[in-house]
Protein backbone atom coordinates (compact mmCIF):
# COMPACT_ATOMS: atom_id res chain seq x y z
CA UNK A 1 0.00 0.00 0.00
CA UNK A 2 3.26 2.95 0.90
CA UNK A 3 4.63 1.87 -2.59
CA UNK A 4 1.51 2.29 -4.77
CA UNK A 5 1.18 5.98 -2.25
CA UNK A 6 4.67 6.88 -3.49
CA UNK A 7 3.95 5.95 -7.11
CA UNK A 8 0.60 7.89 -7.15
CA UNK A 9 2.82 10.77 -5.22
CA UNK A 10 5.54 11.13 -8.30
CA UNK A 11 3.36 10.32 -11.02
CA UNK A 12 1.24 13.43 -9.84
CA UNK A 13 4.29 15.78 -8.83
CA UNK A 14 3.54 18.27 -11.66
CA UNK A 15 0.03 18.89 -10.71
CA UNK A 16 -0.97 21.33 -8.02
CA UNK A 17 1.56 21.03 -4.91
CA UNK A 18 -2.14 21.92 -3.12
CA UNK A 19 -3.26 18.82 -3.52
CA UNK A 20 -0.06 16.95 -3.30
CA UNK A 21 -0.15 18.43 0.09
CA UNK A 22 -3.92 17.10 0.89
CA UNK A 23 -2.57 13.60 -0.69
CA UNK A 24 -0.09 13.79 1.73
CA UNK A 25 -1.92 14.74 4.73
CA UNK A 26 -4.00 11.81 3.22
CA UNK A 27 -1.37 9.25 3.63
CA UNK A 28 0.13 10.05 6.57
CA UNK A 29 -2.75 9.84 8.35
CA UNK A 30 -3.60 6.55 6.65
CA UNK A 31 -0.74 5.37 7.72
CA UNK A 32 -0.68 6.70 11.39
CA UNK A 33 -4.16 4.88 11.19
CA UNK A 34 -2.46 1.68 9.86
CA UNK A 35 0.12 2.12 12.60
CA UNK A 36 -2.55 2.72 15.05
CA UNK A 37 -4.67 -0.19 13.91
CA UNK A 38 -2.12 -2.66 13.99
CA UNK A 39 -0.59 -1.53 17.31
CA UNK A 40 -3.78 -2.32 18.52
CA UNK A 41 -4.33 -5.86 17.31
CA UNK A 42 -0.96 -6.69 18.83
CA UNK A 43 -2.13 -5.03 21.86
CA UNK A 44 -5.23 -7.08 21.73
CA UNK A 45 -3.09 -10.35 21.05
CA UNK A 46 -1.23 -9.67 24.05
CA UNK A 47 -3.79 -9.10 26.20
CA UNK A 48 -5.46 -12.49 24.95
CA UNK A 49 -2.58 -14.03 25.09
CA UNK A 50 -2.21 -13.18 28.68
CA UNK A 51 -5.24 -13.75 29.39
CA UNK A 52 -5.22 -17.09 28.14
CA UNK A 53 -1.99 -18.14 30.29
CA UNK A 54 -3.87 -16.72 33.14
CA UNK A 55 -6.48 -19.20 32.75
CA UNK A 56 -3.86 -21.51 31.97
CA UNK A 57 -1.83 -20.69 35.18
CA UNK A 58 -5.27 -20.77 37.35
CA UNK A 59 -6.00 -24.22 35.36
CA UNK A 60 -2.55 -25.25 37.17
CA UNK A 61 -2.74 -23.97 40.29
CA UNK A 62 -6.19 -25.59 40.35
CA UNK A 63 -5.02 -28.79 39.17
CA UNK A 64 -1.91 -28.72 41.99
CA UNK A 65 -4.34 -27.76 44.62
CA UNK A 66 -6.57 -30.59 44.08
CA UNK A 67 -3.22 -32.94 43.85
CA UNK A 68 -2.19 -31.90 47.06
CA UNK A 69 -5.56 -32.53 48.50
CA UNK A 70 -5.39 -36.28 47.03
CA UNK A 71 -2.15 -36.61 47.94
CA UNK A 72 -3.14 -35.59 51.64
CA UNK A 73 -5.81 -38.12 51.39
CA UNK A 74 -3.51 -40.81 50.25
CA UNK A 75 -1.07 -40.09 52.82
CA UNK A 76 -4.39 -40.11 55.32
CA UNK A 77 -5.22 -43.48 54.48
CA UNK A 78 -1.67 -44.67 54.09
CA UNK A 79 -1.66 -43.77 57.71
CA UNK A 80 -4.60 -45.54 58.81
CA UNK A 81 -3.90 -48.49 56.63
CA UNK A 82 -0.23 -47.97 58.38
CA UNK A 83 -1.92 -48.31 62.00
CA UNK A 84 -4.66 -50.98 60.85
CA UNK A 85 -1.66 -53.01 60.03
CA UNK A 86 0.21 -52.17 63.08
CA UNK A 87 -3.11 -53.18 65.35
CA UNK A 88 -3.84 -56.59 63.40
CA UNK A 89 -0.28 -57.76 64.43
CA UNK A 90 -0.41 -57.29 67.54
CA UNK A 91 -3.55 -58.98 67.93
CA UNK A 92 -1.68 -61.66 65.83
CA UNK A 93 1.02 -61.54 68.04
CA UNK A 94 -1.07 -61.61 70.95
CA UNK A 95 -2.68 -64.75 69.51
CA UNK A 96 0.28 -66.28 68.99
CA UNK A 97 1.27 -65.90 72.63
CA UNK A 98 -1.52 -65.98 74.65
CA UNK A 99 -4.41 -68.43 75.52
CA UNK A 100 -8.01 -67.44 73.84
CA UNK A 101 -10.12 -68.60 76.79
CA UNK A 102 -8.17 -67.27 79.60
CA UNK A 103 -5.70 -64.28 78.22
CA UNK A 104 -2.93 -66.68 79.57
CA UNK A 105 0.56 -66.99 77.85
CA UNK A 106 0.76 -70.02 75.82
CA UNK A 107 3.15 -72.59 75.00
CA UNK A 108 5.22 -70.34 72.74
CA UNK A 109 5.49 -67.41 75.16
CA UNK A 110 6.79 -69.65 77.59
CA UNK A 111 9.64 -71.03 74.95
CA UNK A 112 10.43 -67.15 74.35
CA UNK A 113 10.53 -66.49 77.98
CA UNK A 114 12.29 -69.70 79.13
CA UNK A 115 15.38 -69.42 76.63
CA UNK A 116 16.72 -66.33 77.72
CA UNK A 117 16.21 -67.42 81.46
CA UNK A 118 18.31 -70.68 80.63
CA UNK A 119 20.95 -68.56 78.46
CA UNK A 120 21.14 -66.43 81.24
CA UNK A 121 21.47 -68.88 84.27
CA UNK A 122 21.84 -65.15 86.41
CA UNK A 123 18.54 -65.65 88.47
CA UNK A 124 17.63 -69.31 89.05
CA UNK A 125 13.74 -70.16 88.25
CA UNK A 126 11.52 -73.16 88.46
CA UNK A 127 9.21 -74.16 85.72
CA UNK A 128 5.96 -75.59 87.10
CA UNK A 129 3.47 -78.00 84.98
CA UNK A 130 0.17 -78.43 86.44
CA UNK A 131 -2.87 -80.86 85.34
CA UNK A 132 -5.92 -80.85 86.82
CA UNK A 133 -7.36 -84.21 87.78
CA UNK A 134 -10.64 -85.50 87.13
CA UNK A 135 -11.13 -82.24 84.83
CA UNK A 136 -13.00 -84.97 82.16
CA UNK A 137 -15.26 -85.66 84.72
CA UNK A 138 -16.38 -82.02 85.08
CA UNK A 139 -16.66 -81.47 81.16
CA UNK A 140 -18.44 -84.50 80.61
CA UNK A 141 -21.05 -84.15 83.05
CA UNK A 142 -21.57 -80.67 83.80
CA UNK A 143 -20.36 -79.43 79.63
CA UNK A 144 -18.25 -77.75 78.36
CA UNK A 145 -19.50 -74.18 79.42
CA UNK A 146 -18.55 -75.11 82.97
CA UNK A 147 -15.67 -76.49 82.22
CA UNK A 148 -14.27 -73.31 80.48
CA UNK A 149 -15.62 -71.39 83.67
CA UNK A 150 -13.62 -73.54 85.52
CA UNK A 151 -10.52 -73.19 83.43
CA UNK A 152 -10.81 -69.46 83.26
CA UNK A 153 -11.20 -69.65 87.14
CA UNK A 154 -8.46 -72.02 88.20
CA UNK A 155 -6.28 -69.41 85.39
CA UNK A 156 -7.00 -66.54 87.57
CA UNK A 157 -6.62 -67.82 91.11
CA UNK A 158 -2.98 -69.36 89.66
CA UNK A 159 -2.12 -66.08 88.69
CA UNK A 160 -3.35 -64.29 92.40
CA UNK A 161 -1.35 -66.46 93.95
CA UNK A 162 2.14 -66.24 91.61
CA UNK A 163 1.68 -62.70 91.87
CA UNK A 164 4.85 -60.65 91.08
CA UNK A 165 6.71 -63.45 91.19
CA UNK A 166 6.26 -65.38 87.97
CA UNK A 167 3.89 -65.79 84.80
CA UNK A 168 1.15 -68.26 84.68
CA UNK A 169 -0.22 -69.86 81.36
CA UNK A 170 -2.22 -72.44 79.75
CA UNK A 171 -0.97 -74.69 77.41
CA UNK A 172 -3.72 -76.78 76.62
CA UNK A 173 -7.28 -78.19 77.78
CA UNK A 174 -6.66 -78.29 81.25
CA UNK A 175 -2.52 -77.89 81.46
CA UNK A 176 -1.25 -74.92 82.80
CA UNK A 177 2.18 -74.09 83.36
CA UNK A 178 3.98 -71.19 85.75
CA UNK A 179 7.45 -69.70 85.74
CA UNK A 180 8.57 -68.99 88.97
CA UNK A 181 11.46 -66.23 89.66
CA UNK A 182 13.96 -66.68 91.86
CA UNK A 183 14.20 -70.32 93.39
CA UNK A 184 17.11 -70.61 94.68
CA UNK A 185 16.65 -74.03 96.31
CA UNK A 186 13.98 -76.56 94.56
CA UNK A 187 12.38 -76.37 98.16
CA UNK A 188 11.44 -72.94 97.37
CA UNK A 189 9.40 -74.22 94.19
CA UNK A 190 8.09 -76.90 96.53
CA UNK A 191 6.69 -74.64 99.16
CA UNK A 192 5.20 -73.11 96.20
CA UNK A 193 3.46 -76.01 94.80
CA UNK A 194 2.50 -76.89 98.11
CA UNK A 195 0.45 -73.80 98.45
CA UNK A 196 -0.55 -74.18 95.15
CA UNK A 197 -2.38 -77.83 95.23
CA UNK A 198 -3.90 -76.48 98.15
CA UNK A 199 -5.69 -73.49 97.57
CA UNK A 200 -6.65 -75.54 94.52
CA UNK A 201 -8.60 -77.91 96.60
CA UNK A 202 -10.37 -75.06 97.75
CA UNK A 203 -13.86 -75.03 96.20
CA UNK A 204 -14.84 -73.18 92.60
CA UNK A 205 -18.36 -71.91 92.63
CA UNK A 206 -19.42 -71.85 89.26
CA UNK A 207 -23.35 -71.23 88.34
CA UNK A 208 -23.95 -72.14 91.76
CA UNK A 209 -22.70 -74.95 91.73
CA UNK A 210 -19.85 -76.29 94.28
CA UNK A 211 -17.43 -77.66 92.41
CA UNK A 212 -14.16 -79.64 93.40
CA UNK A 213 -11.14 -79.91 91.81
CA UNK A 214 -7.10 -80.92 92.69
CA UNK A 215 -4.10 -80.54 90.78
CA UNK A 216 -1.02 -82.95 89.92
CA UNK A 217 2.22 -80.45 89.80
CA UNK A 218 5.72 -81.77 88.04
CA UNK A 219 8.24 -79.24 88.82
CA UNK A 220 11.63 -78.53 87.18
CA UNK A 221 14.60 -76.20 88.55
CA UNK A 222 16.70 -74.87 86.13
CA UNK A 223 20.44 -75.67 86.32
CA UNK A 224 23.40 -76.23 84.19
CA UNK A 225 22.34 -79.42 82.48
CA UNK A 226 19.47 -77.24 80.83
CA UNK A 227 20.44 -75.82 77.73
CA UNK A 228 16.87 -75.38 75.79
CA UNK A 229 13.52 -74.91 77.34
CA UNK A 230 12.34 -78.10 75.35
CA UNK A 231 14.12 -79.91 77.98
CA UNK A 232 13.13 -77.98 80.69
CA UNK A 233 9.55 -78.02 79.75
CA UNK A 234 9.80 -82.02 78.69
CA UNK A 235 11.21 -82.75 82.63
CA UNK A 236 8.86 -80.67 84.06
CA UNK A 237 5.94 -82.91 82.04
CA UNK A 238 7.53 -86.40 83.35
CA UNK A 239 7.58 -85.04 86.65
CA UNK A 240 4.27 -83.92 86.19
CA UNK A 241 2.70 -87.58 85.10
CA UNK A 242 4.58 -89.03 87.53
CA UNK A 243 2.89 -87.00 90.55
CA UNK A 244 -0.50 -88.62 88.84
CA UNK A 245 0.85 -91.66 88.83
CA UNK A 246 1.76 -91.93 91.94
CA UNK A 247 -1.35 -89.57 93.22
CA UNK A 248 0.69 -86.91 94.84
CA UNK A 249 0.25 -83.15 94.36
CA UNK A 250 3.54 -82.05 92.91
CA UNK A 251 6.84 -83.85 92.25
CA UNK A 252 10.16 -82.13 91.33
CA UNK A 253 11.87 -83.80 88.45
CA UNK A 254 15.46 -86.24 88.92
CA UNK A 255 17.43 -88.74 86.84
CA UNK A 256 15.34 -91.16 87.89
CA UNK A 257 12.38 -90.19 86.08
CA UNK A 258 14.71 -89.68 83.39
CA UNK A 259 15.97 -92.83 83.25
CA UNK A 260 12.49 -94.15 83.40
CA UNK A 261 11.01 -92.00 80.62
CA UNK A 262 14.04 -92.95 78.34
CA UNK A 263 13.46 -96.65 79.01
CA UNK A 264 9.88 -96.12 78.48
CA UNK A 265 10.87 -94.18 74.60
CA UNK A 266 13.05 -97.44 73.99
CA UNK A 267 10.50 -99.77 75.04
CA UNK A 268 8.13 -97.68 72.93
CA UNK A 269 10.50 -97.85 69.74
CA UNK A 270 11.18 -101.78 69.90
CA UNK A 271 7.35 -102.03 70.36
CA UNK A 272 7.06 -100.18 66.85
CA UNK A 273 9.56 -102.33 65.19
CA UNK A 274 8.07 -105.84 66.88
CA UNK A 275 5.03 -105.39 65.22
CA UNK A 276 6.45 -104.91 62.01
CA UNK A 277 8.91 -107.71 62.78
CA UNK A 278 5.99 -110.14 64.16
CA UNK A 279 8.00 -110.78 67.28
CA UNK A 280 4.70 -111.43 69.23
CA UNK A 281 3.50 -114.91 69.92
CA UNK A 282 0.79 -116.73 71.32
CA UNK A 283 1.03 -118.74 74.42
CA UNK A 284 -2.05 -120.50 75.39
CA UNK A 285 -3.23 -121.03 79.63
CA UNK A 286 -6.53 -124.03 79.86
CA UNK A 287 -9.55 -122.55 80.84
CA UNK A 288 -10.72 -125.94 83.06
CA UNK A 289 -14.41 -127.05 83.85
CA UNK A 290 -13.96 -127.24 87.91
CA UNK A 291 -17.04 -129.80 87.96
CA UNK A 292 -14.91 -132.59 86.02
CA UNK A 293 -11.68 -130.89 85.57
CA UNK A 294 -12.05 -131.40 81.76
CA UNK A 295 -10.47 -128.72 79.27
CA UNK A 296 -13.13 -126.79 77.96
CA UNK A 297 -11.02 -124.04 76.35
CA UNK A 298 -7.66 -121.76 76.05
CA UNK A 299 -6.81 -118.32 76.84
CA UNK A 300 -4.59 -117.13 74.22
CA UNK A 301 -2.12 -114.51 75.75
CA UNK A 302 0.08 -112.41 73.63
CA UNK A 303 4.32 -112.84 74.86
CA UNK A 304 7.41 -110.60 72.79
CA UNK A 305 10.23 -112.19 71.78
CA UNK A 306 12.48 -109.44 72.29
CA UNK A 307 15.36 -109.51 70.29
CA UNK A 308 18.01 -108.93 72.92
CA UNK A 309 15.68 -109.16 76.69
CA UNK A 310 14.42 -112.53 75.39
CA UNK A 311 10.64 -113.42 76.56
CA UNK A 312 8.87 -110.31 77.88
CA UNK A 313 5.33 -110.53 79.57
CA UNK A 314 2.91 -108.73 78.57
CA UNK A 315 2.46 -106.95 81.96
CA UNK A 316 5.57 -104.93 80.26
CA UNK A 317 3.82 -103.28 77.46
CA UNK A 318 0.34 -104.00 76.92
CA UNK A 319 -0.05 -100.62 78.66
CA UNK A 320 2.71 -98.92 76.05
CA UNK A 321 0.96 -100.74 73.20
CA UNK A 322 -2.13 -99.23 74.35
CA UNK A 323 -0.41 -95.87 74.55
CA UNK A 324 0.92 -95.62 71.43
CA UNK A 325 -2.23 -97.42 69.77
CA UNK A 326 0.13 -100.00 68.61
CA UNK A 327 -2.26 -102.83 70.30
CA UNK A 328 -4.37 -102.77 67.34
CA UNK A 329 -2.07 -104.26 64.96
CA UNK A 330 -0.51 -106.26 67.67
CA UNK A 331 -4.73 -107.62 68.24
CA UNK A 332 -4.88 -108.09 64.39
CA UNK A 333 -2.15 -109.93 64.04
CA UNK A 334 -2.91 -112.26 67.35
CA UNK A 335 -6.70 -112.81 66.73
CA UNK A 336 -5.54 -114.15 63.31
CA UNK A 337 -2.90 -116.17 65.24
CA UNK A 338 -5.49 -117.81 67.74
CA UNK A 339 -7.92 -118.27 64.87
CA UNK A 340 -5.19 -120.15 62.57
CA UNK A 341 -4.21 -122.08 65.56
CA UNK A 342 -7.52 -123.25 66.39
CA UNK A 343 -8.26 -124.00 62.76
CA UNK A 344 -5.11 -126.42 62.50
CA UNK A 345 -5.84 -128.25 66.01
CA UNK A 346 -9.02 -128.59 64.23
CA UNK A 347 -7.65 -130.20 61.22
CA UNK A 348 -5.42 -132.36 63.44
CA UNK A 349 -8.66 -133.57 65.16
CA UNK A 350 -6.50 -132.68 69.09
CA UNK A 351 -9.60 -130.47 68.99
CA UNK A 352 -13.20 -130.70 70.43
CA UNK A 353 -15.57 -129.02 68.15
CA UNK A 354 -16.90 -127.31 71.31
CA UNK A 355 -13.37 -125.73 72.26
CA UNK A 356 -13.01 -122.27 72.99
CA UNK A 357 -10.20 -120.21 72.52
CA UNK A 358 -10.24 -116.59 73.62
CA UNK A 359 -8.33 -113.64 73.36
CA UNK A 360 -7.92 -110.56 75.00
CA UNK A 361 -9.26 -106.92 73.86
CA UNK A 362 -8.74 -103.89 74.66
CA UNK A 363 -11.10 -100.80 75.23
CA UNK A 364 -8.70 -99.00 72.60
CA UNK A 365 -9.16 -101.61 70.12
CA UNK A 366 -12.82 -101.75 70.98
CA UNK A 367 -13.19 -97.99 70.30
CA UNK A 368 -12.04 -98.45 66.74
CA UNK A 369 -14.45 -98.10 63.92
CA UNK A 370 -13.34 -101.34 61.78
CA UNK A 371 -13.53 -103.63 64.32
CA UNK A 372 -16.54 -105.93 63.69
CA UNK A 373 -15.37 -106.51 59.78
CA UNK A 374 -12.11 -106.98 61.08
CA UNK A 375 -13.19 -109.77 63.00
CA UNK A 376 -15.48 -111.40 60.60
CA UNK A 377 -12.80 -111.21 58.16
CA UNK A 378 -10.40 -113.28 60.10
CA UNK A 379 -13.18 -115.64 61.32
CA UNK A 380 -14.32 -115.78 57.41
CA UNK A 381 -10.73 -116.20 55.97
CA UNK A 382 -9.27 -118.93 58.95
CA UNK A 383 -12.45 -121.00 58.59
CA UNK A 384 -12.91 -120.77 62.41
CA UNK A 385 -16.50 -121.13 63.89
CA UNK A 386 -17.69 -117.80 65.57
CA UNK A 387 -18.32 -119.47 68.79
CA UNK A 388 -15.65 -121.04 69.24
CA UNK A 389 -13.63 -117.83 69.78
CA UNK A 390 -14.77 -115.89 73.00
CA UNK A 391 -13.04 -112.19 73.31
CA UNK A 392 -12.05 -111.23 76.99
CA UNK A 393 -12.43 -107.28 77.64
CA UNK A 394 -11.60 -105.75 81.16
CA UNK A 395 -14.68 -104.59 83.26
CA UNK A 396 -12.23 -101.25 83.38
CA UNK A 397 -12.17 -101.09 79.67
CA UNK A 398 -16.46 -102.19 79.42
CA UNK A 399 -17.12 -99.31 81.60
CA UNK A 400 -14.87 -96.36 80.18
CA UNK A 401 -17.39 -95.51 77.69
CA UNK A 402 -20.76 -97.90 78.34
CA UNK A 403 -23.09 -96.72 75.87
CA UNK A 404 -21.01 -97.20 72.60
CA UNK A 405 -19.33 -100.50 74.20
CA UNK A 406 -22.57 -102.04 74.50
CA UNK A 407 -23.47 -100.85 70.88
CA UNK A 408 -20.45 -102.71 69.34
CA UNK A 409 -20.23 -105.57 71.65
CA UNK A 410 -23.97 -106.07 70.17
CA UNK A 411 -22.61 -106.39 66.84
CA UNK A 412 -19.49 -108.36 67.92
CA UNK A 413 -22.29 -110.50 69.59
CA UNK A 414 -24.34 -111.22 66.40
CA UNK A 415 -21.67 -112.37 64.89
CA UNK A 416 -21.81 -115.37 67.36
CA UNK A 417 -19.01 -114.79 69.20
CA UNK A 418 -18.71 -115.02 72.67
CA UNK A 419 -17.83 -112.17 75.25
CA UNK A 420 -16.60 -111.92 78.43
CA UNK A 421 -16.19 -109.76 81.16
CA UNK A 422 -12.05 -110.15 82.69
CA UNK A 423 -10.74 -108.88 85.83
CA UNK A 424 -14.01 -108.60 87.47
CA UNK A 425 -14.08 -106.80 90.36
CA UNK A 426 -11.57 -104.75 89.95
CA UNK A 427 -13.10 -102.00 87.83
CA UNK A 428 -16.58 -100.03 88.99
CA UNK A 429 -19.07 -101.87 87.25
CA UNK A 430 -22.49 -100.06 87.79
CA UNK A 431 -25.27 -103.17 88.22
CA UNK A 432 -27.68 -101.13 85.77
CA UNK A 433 -25.30 -101.50 83.12
CA UNK A 434 -23.88 -104.87 83.74
CA UNK A 435 -27.47 -106.75 82.44
CA UNK A 436 -27.31 -104.57 79.19
CA UNK A 437 -23.80 -106.42 78.13
CA UNK A 438 -24.56 -108.82 75.81
CA UNK A 439 -22.11 -111.12 77.86
CA UNK A 440 -21.73 -114.79 78.30
CA UNK A 441 -19.13 -115.01 80.92
CA UNK A 442 -17.92 -113.18 84.41
CA UNK A 443 -13.75 -113.76 85.02
CA UNK A 444 -13.04 -112.85 88.37
CA UNK A 445 -9.90 -111.62 89.07
CA UNK A 446 -7.19 -113.60 90.72
CA UNK A 447 -6.31 -110.96 93.40
CA UNK A 448 -10.01 -112.48 95.03
CA UNK A 449 -9.03 -116.26 94.22
CA UNK A 450 -5.73 -116.22 95.43
CA UNK A 451 -6.61 -114.62 98.79
CA UNK A 452 -9.67 -116.43 99.21
CA UNK A 453 -9.97 -118.05 102.44
CA UNK A 454 -12.78 -119.42 104.94
CA UNK A 455 -15.04 -116.44 105.62
CA UNK A 456 -12.75 -114.08 104.29
CA UNK A 457 -13.71 -110.58 102.77
CA UNK A 458 -12.48 -111.79 99.22
CA UNK A 459 -14.35 -114.94 99.85
CA UNK A 460 -17.49 -112.95 99.96
CA UNK A 461 -16.94 -111.27 97.64
CA UNK A 462 -16.20 -114.34 95.09
CA UNK A 463 -19.01 -115.78 96.69
CA UNK A 464 -21.59 -112.43 95.56
CA UNK A 465 -20.07 -112.60 92.05
CA UNK A 466 -20.61 -115.89 91.52
CA UNK A 467 -24.41 -115.48 92.67
CA UNK A 468 -24.79 -111.99 90.54
CA UNK A 469 -23.63 -114.16 87.08
CA UNK A 470 -26.12 -116.99 87.98
CA UNK A 471 -28.24 -114.12 88.44
CA UNK A 472 -27.31 -112.50 85.15
CA UNK A 473 -27.22 -116.30 83.33
CA UNK A 474 -23.04 -115.75 82.94
CA UNK A 475 -21.20 -118.42 83.16
CA UNK A 476 -18.20 -117.63 85.58
CA UNK A 477 -14.31 -118.21 85.21
CA UNK A 478 -12.03 -118.07 88.25
CA UNK A 479 -8.60 -116.78 87.12
CA UNK A 480 -5.29 -117.49 89.39
CA UNK A 481 -6.18 -120.86 91.06
CA UNK A 482 -2.92 -121.97 92.60
CA UNK A 483 -3.79 -124.63 95.15
CA UNK A 484 -5.92 -127.49 95.77
CA UNK A 485 -7.52 -126.13 98.62
CA UNK A 486 -8.80 -122.77 95.89
CA UNK A 487 -9.65 -125.11 93.55
CA UNK A 488 -12.26 -127.16 96.19
CA UNK A 489 -13.95 -123.73 97.56
CA UNK A 490 -14.42 -122.83 94.39
CA UNK A 491 -16.04 -125.97 92.98
CA UNK A 492 -18.08 -125.68 96.47
CA UNK A 493 -19.19 -122.21 96.02
CA UNK A 494 -20.65 -122.85 92.86
CA UNK A 495 -17.99 -121.97 90.05
CA UNK A 496 -18.07 -123.61 86.86
CA UNK A 497 -14.86 -122.97 85.84
CA UNK A 498 -11.50 -121.79 86.63
CA UNK A 499 -7.76 -121.04 84.95
CA UNK A 500 -4.69 -120.88 86.98
CA UNK A 501 -1.03 -122.63 87.73
CA UNK A 502 -2.79 -125.14 89.63
CA UNK A 503 -3.56 -126.68 86.05
CA UNK A 504 -1.03 -124.88 84.01
CA UNK A 505 1.03 -122.13 83.18
CA UNK A 506 0.59 -120.30 79.75
CA UNK A 507 2.22 -122.43 77.23
CA UNK A 508 3.46 -122.49 73.33
CA UNK A 509 1.02 -123.80 71.26
CA UNK A 510 3.04 -127.29 70.91
CA UNK A 511 2.81 -127.39 74.83
CA UNK A 512 -1.07 -126.82 74.34
CA UNK A 513 -1.71 -129.87 71.78
CA UNK A 514 -0.39 -131.94 73.79
CA UNK A 515 -2.63 -131.02 76.74
CA UNK A 516 -5.41 -131.28 74.56
CA UNK A 517 -4.60 -134.80 73.81
CA UNK A 518 -4.13 -135.64 77.52
CA UNK A 519 -8.21 -135.16 78.44
CA UNK A 520 -7.34 -137.24 81.82
CA UNK A 521 -4.59 -135.26 82.98
CA UNK A 522 -6.02 -133.83 85.95
CA UNK A 523 -8.54 -136.42 86.97
CA UNK A 524 -6.34 -137.04 90.35
CA UNK A 525 -7.09 -133.81 91.88
CA UNK A 526 -10.65 -134.48 92.28
CA UNK A 527 -11.95 -136.59 95.31
CA UNK A 528 -12.89 -139.76 95.12
CA UNK A 529 -16.39 -140.75 94.41
CA UNK A 530 -17.33 -136.90 93.20
CA UNK A 531 -20.09 -136.19 90.91
CA UNK A 532 -21.15 -132.95 89.79
CA UNK A 533 -20.67 -130.89 92.95
CA UNK A 534 -21.07 -127.69 91.19
CA UNK A 535 -24.68 -128.47 90.21
CA UNK A 536 -25.81 -129.10 93.88
CA UNK A 537 -24.13 -126.38 96.11
CA UNK A 538 -25.56 -123.77 93.18
CA UNK A 539 -28.99 -123.95 94.80
CA UNK A 540 -27.44 -123.38 98.30
CA UNK A 541 -25.15 -120.54 96.80
CA UNK A 542 -28.48 -118.71 95.58
CA UNK A 543 -29.95 -119.01 98.67
CA UNK A 544 -27.24 -117.66 100.88
CA UNK A 545 -27.53 -114.36 98.42
CA UNK A 546 -31.10 -114.04 98.88
P1 LIG B 1 -5.58 -111.64 81.99
O1 LIG B 1 -6.28 -111.54 80.70
O2 LIG B 1 -6.38 -111.49 83.21
O3 LIG B 1 -4.77 -112.96 81.95
C1 LIG B 1 -4.54 -113.73 83.03
C2 LIG B 1 -3.19 -113.41 83.60
O4 LIG B 1 -3.06 -114.10 84.83
C3 LIG B 1 -2.07 -113.96 82.72
O5 LIG B 1 -0.96 -113.10 82.88
C4 LIG B 1 -1.77 -115.30 83.36
O6 LIG B 1 -0.48 -115.75 83.10
C5 LIG B 1 -1.94 -114.95 84.80
N1 LIG B 1 -2.28 -116.10 85.57
C6 LIG B 1 -3.10 -117.12 85.25
N2 LIG B 1 -3.17 -118.01 86.25
C7 LIG B 1 -2.37 -117.56 87.25
C8 LIG B 1 -2.02 -118.05 88.53
O7 LIG B 1 -2.46 -119.07 88.97
N3 LIG B 1 -1.18 -117.29 89.27
C9 LIG B 1 -0.67 -116.13 88.81
N4 LIG B 1 0.16 -115.47 89.59
N5 LIG B 1 -0.97 -115.64 87.59
C10 LIG B 1 -1.82 -116.37 86.83
P2 LIG B 1 -0.17 -112.56 81.70
O8 LIG B 1 -0.07 -113.54 80.61
O9 LIG B 1 1.08 -111.97 82.24
O10 LIG B 1 -1.12 -111.41 81.17
C11 LIG B 1 -1.38 -110.31 81.94
C12 LIG B 1 -2.47 -109.50 81.34
O11 LIG B 1 -2.03 -108.90 80.14
C13 LIG B 1 -3.68 -110.29 80.94
O12 LIG B 1 -4.45 -110.52 82.06
C14 LIG B 1 -4.32 -109.37 79.95
O13 LIG B 1 -5.08 -108.38 80.60
C15 LIG B 1 -3.12 -108.74 79.30
N6 LIG B 1 -2.90 -109.41 78.03
C16 LIG B 1 -2.24 -110.54 77.76
N7 LIG B 1 -2.25 -110.78 76.45
C17 LIG B 1 -2.95 -109.80 75.88
C18 LIG B 1 -3.33 -109.48 74.54
O14 LIG B 1 -3.06 -110.20 73.58
N8 LIG B 1 -4.08 -108.35 74.35
C19 LIG B 1 -4.44 -107.55 75.38
N9 LIG B 1 -5.17 -106.46 75.12
N10 LIG B 1 -4.10 -107.81 76.64
C20 LIG B 1 -3.37 -108.92 76.88
MG1 LIG C 1 -7.89 -112.23 79.97
MG1 LIG D 1 -7.97 -111.43 83.93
Amino acid sequence: MGVVAAVVAVSLWQFDEQVLAGISAFLSLSCLGLIVRQHLTYVGDIRREAASVETAERFRAEQAETHVEELQHYVGELERSAKALRESRERFRHAAYHDALTGLANRNMFLELLEPAIASAADPFALLFLDLNRFKTVNDSLGHAVGDRLIRDVGERLTRLTGDRGVVGRFSGDEFAIFLNHVRQPEDAETFARRVADQMETVFELEGRQIFTSVSIGIAVSGPRYQNAGELLRDADIAMYYAKETSKSYVVFDQIMHARAVSLLELETDLRLAVERHEFELYYQPLVNLDDVSLMGFEALARWNHPSRGLVTPGEFIEVAETTGLIVPMTKTLLRSACEQLAQWKKDAVAESSLIVSVNLSAVHLAQKGIVDEIRTILFETDVEPENLKLEITESAVMENAENTIKVLNKIRDLGVKLSIDDFGTGYSSLSYLHKFPIDTLKIDRSFVMTMEDGSENGEIVRTVIALAKALKLNVIAEGIESIHQFHQLRILGCEFGQGYLFSRPVPASEAAKLLMDSARWQNILPPNDFGVIARNLEYTQLRIQ
